[in-house]
């Protein structure tokens, strides 16, 4: 139906050993909505995110994508199908060149269209300025906009973001956060991952916080930055 969500995540799972990192987190998605799950440093964001993008198993739980059953669904099937990842600490290829990076992104949908790739030097110039270079001598905020366009080359209806502002200066995360809502302003549904919750909640509809693998509090952004239990227990006073 028209108002179903785009994605919804049922008793995830997920563990690594004896290791539970994921302890039956359900959550769902409205299209077009940027969607954010905030939480400490080992809460289990990645680990869901990297579920979601098919690139590990959950234990238990389902995953349904435009109301499809895609919990099992490998990698790249889930890129065709329109969700990709920008992957934790960006994951750029150092000695390949931004315009090599780049044409990646198409790759798991068997081509890179030129088109696509114009595109993605029109919205990031400075990719364009350097697309010779290895993609190592970027700048931190330069390699994750690569990361960003890389993604966005496969055009997903989902875009799953794992913190994009990790180790970036104050004015560089500004830049990152400004493509996201551009991102989000195009029709593109963002799933944002972040320890930077003030920022993320700030930028998003909905947000959930995650504790050791549980949400604690979700609901729209807004009132959850509004709440002084979340204020206090996640958000620190600054
Ligand atoms: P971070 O910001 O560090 O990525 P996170 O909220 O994304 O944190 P996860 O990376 O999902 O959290 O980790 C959740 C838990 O699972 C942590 O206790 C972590 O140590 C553990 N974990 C994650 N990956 C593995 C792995 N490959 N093997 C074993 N344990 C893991």
């Amino acid at each position: 139906s028209a108002d179903e969500p785009i994605l919804q995540v049922e008793g995830l799972q997920v563990g690594y050993g004896r290791v539970d990192a994921v302890r039956g987190v359900s959550f769902e998605v409205p299209a077009g909505a940027l969607v954010t799950l905030v939480g400490a440093n080992g809460a289990g964001k990645t680990s869901i995110l990297n579920a979601v993008a098919g690139l590990l198993r959950p234990r238990r739980g389902t995953i349904r994508f435009r109301g499809t059953d895609v919990t099992r669904w490998p990698a790249h099937k889930m890129v065709r199908a329109g969700v990709a990842q920008v992957p934790e600490g960006r994951e750029i290829l150092a000695t390949l060149t931004v315009a090599e990076n780049l044409a990646l992104g198409g790759w798991h949908r068997g081509r890179t269209r030129a088109r696509n790739v114009a595109a993605m030097y029109e919205r990031f110039p400075v990719l364009h300025e350097r697309r010779a270079l290895p993609a190592g001598t970027l700048s931190g905020g330069e390699q994750q906009m690569l990361a960003i366009a890389r993604a966005l080359i496969a055009e997903p209806a989902v875009l799953l973001l794992d913190e994009p502002s990790m180790g970036l200066a104050p004015k560089i995360v500004d830049d990152v956060f400004a493509v996201i809502e551009q991102i989000r302003a195009t029709g593109t549904t963002v799933v944002l991952v972040e320890q930077n919750a003030r920022r993320a909640l700030a930028a998003a509809d909905y947000g959930y916080v995650l504790e050791t693998g549980e949400i604690t509090h979700s609901g729209p952004a807004d009132q959850l930055l509004a709440d002084e239990r979340v204020i206090e227990a996640y958000l620190g006073i600054e």
